[in-house]
């Protein structure tokens, strides 16, 4: 016998569990069903973001920062400590309880809006039923009108460095390292290998990122990427573009590395390898035959600018469709699938997604960097603000980084704006919403920005797009 649903959702991560409450607040019948199993081997409901993925990585991050600050720079605030001593076993203690208390949140939210979760893996079959098996083997069928595939993403594995879990990992495991490495290497420079690396450096691993591209974050606005590359030199990051991996091999307690670079071959020695290139869509035993969803050469489902696929009444959403693999996109996409099954408007403008790299100092940016204008032919003005210049950055002891500004000349539009600099994660929201309504920088530059706040350093890169900073000599 099946149970009927208007809506079942696979996958409970960041697309999947907003799509079943959204679907739920528009008063359907909504099922939820998701697979994910932490270390304990106990279900958690969403998905890698809060598993081992968004949560879990800013736990850490933010730890791993305190300690660097208390180390470096209370004594510059005037602050003395006799001892600094890292405790790992608590820091981790504390990550692990974010995400337990952070998981059990879902679980709430699903109760408190009348979505049922079920925990075990599920499979669509013809005629929008799916298969639910349970991790003791039992199965239950769930008819549904509408399904939302919300299967996400898996990390990419490479062939010639096979993955054994301890001593070449995943971001997962290395999320929940120990001990910290003597030596830690890193395979690719992307958003997760210069976190991770950021935080094993922080806490005294020598780390080494293999980035086989010959420049760093290059979706990112230059000015900004070539100002990270410095902060991280000095943090001491090693790392090596152009540097391609052959293989690695584990040799007793340790992983010899061998890659190419213009200069030729070299071996490099690592105490743990954290291989981190990107990630793939995720569809293992998804998709029984002859459900008429269609999966790209690259593996991801198939869909329309509104996340239908082929199928009549499937939809899927974040990480396993095509678009930045990013936790709100996601939810923006889930959101909008379960709107649009309800008759209600529904749309993701993709123009305005933000990035954010959350290292010190944090990366955050939205719309065209200042290369891709230049390459569309549209004239254009750039206004920068160095947080040298803010009052609020000098009192935090934080300095560093600018806010950039990319503005088309004809009619003033913002068309991008690139930060680096202190909480760029958070300042960008402005920036967003600014471009989610097509300001101008007369738009910003006309707003008013309480002082002294970082947010100033948006508002004045905005004049300085019109050379009329007035806290920074405009050039
Ligand atoms: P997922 O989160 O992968 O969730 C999919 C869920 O579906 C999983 O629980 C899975 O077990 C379940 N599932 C799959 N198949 C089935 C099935 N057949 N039956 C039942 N259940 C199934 N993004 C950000 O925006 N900000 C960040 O700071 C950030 N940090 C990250 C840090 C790390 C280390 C990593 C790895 C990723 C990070 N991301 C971040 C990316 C973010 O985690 C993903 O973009 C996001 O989780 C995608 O959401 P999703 O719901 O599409 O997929
Ligand atoms: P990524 O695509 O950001 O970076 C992978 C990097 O590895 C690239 O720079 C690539 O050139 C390099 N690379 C690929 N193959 C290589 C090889 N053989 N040798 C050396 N370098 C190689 O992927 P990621 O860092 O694994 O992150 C996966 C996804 O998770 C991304 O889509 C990212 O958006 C998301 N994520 C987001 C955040 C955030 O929003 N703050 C944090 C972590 C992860």
């Amino acid at each position: 016998m099946s149970e009927d649903f208007d809506v079942v959702v696979i996958g409970a991560g960041p697309a999947g569990y907003p799509a079943a409450i959204r679907a739920a607040q528009n008063k359907l019948t909504v099922a939820c069903v998701d697979e994910w199993k932490n270390r304990d081997g106990n279900y958690a409901f969403g998905g890698t973001c809060l598993n081992a993925g968004c949560i879990p990585s800013k736990a850490l991050l933010e730890s791993s920062e305190l300690y660097v600050r208390a180390k470096e720079e209370f004594a510059a605030h005037g602050v003395k400590l006799e001892t600094i001593e890292l405790d790992l076993a608590q820091m981790q203690k504390r990550r692990a309880s974010i995400v337990k208390t952070m998981t059990g949140g879902i679980s709430a939210l699903f109760k408190a809006n009348g979505v049922a979760g079920i925990q075990g893996h599920g499979r669509l079959l013809p005629g929008n039923q799916v298969l639910v098996t349970g991790s003791d083997g039992s199965e239950r069928t769930l008819q549904a009108k509408h399904v939302i595939l919300a299967s996400g993403s898996a990390p990419i594995r490479l062939g010639a460095v096979p993955h054994d879990g301890k001593y070449i990992v995943d971001s997962w495991d290395a999320l929940e390292f120990d001990a910290v490495p003597r030596r830690l290497g890193v395979i690719g420079a992307g958003v997760i290998g210069l976190e991770l690396g950021s935080v094993w450096r922080r806490l005294g691993s020598e780390v080494t990122v293999l980035e086989a591209l010959p420049d760093l974050l290059p979706m990112a606005d230059q000015t900004i990427a070539k100002e990270a590359q410095r902060h991280f030199k000095r943090q001491g990051l090693d790392i090596k573009l152009g540097a391609k991996v052959v293989r690695a091999v584990v040799s007793g307690a340790a992983v010899d590395v061998t890659y190419t670079d213009a200069q030729g071959e070299h071996t490099l020695q690592v105490d743990r390898l954290v291989v981190a290139v990107g990630r793939r869509p995720f569809t293992e035993n998804l998709l029984a035959d002859g459900t008429g969803v269609v999966l790209d050469a690259r593996g991801f489902i198939q869909v329309d600018e509104h996340c239908r696929t082929g199928a009549a009444n499937v939809w899927a959403v974040g990480d396993v469709v095509r678009g930045p693999m990013l936790a709100h996109k996601g939810k923006e996409e889930g959101i909008m699938a379960a709107d649009l099954i309800a008759g209600r408007y529904g749309e993701v403008n993709y123009k305005v997604v933000p990035s954010v790299i959350y290292t010190a100092p944090e990366i955050a940016w939205v719309g065209q960097t200042e290369e891709q204008v230049k390459a569309s032919g549209r004239p254009y003005k750039i206004g920068v603000f160095p947080f040298a210049a803010s009052g609020r950055a000098r009192a935090m002891e934080a300095p560093q980084g600018m806010a950039k500004v990319v503005a088309a000349k004809d009619d003033d539009e913002v068309l991008g704006v690139h930060v680096i600099g202190p909480m760029a994660g958070e300042l960008i929201a402005e920036a967003v919403l600014a471009m989610e309504y097509s300001a101008s920088t007369e738009d910003i530059q006309r707003t008013i920005h309480a002082h002294p706040t970082l947010s100033e350093a948006i508002h004045e890169a905005a004049l300085a797009a019109d050379k009329r900073a007035i806290d920074a000599i405009n050039r």
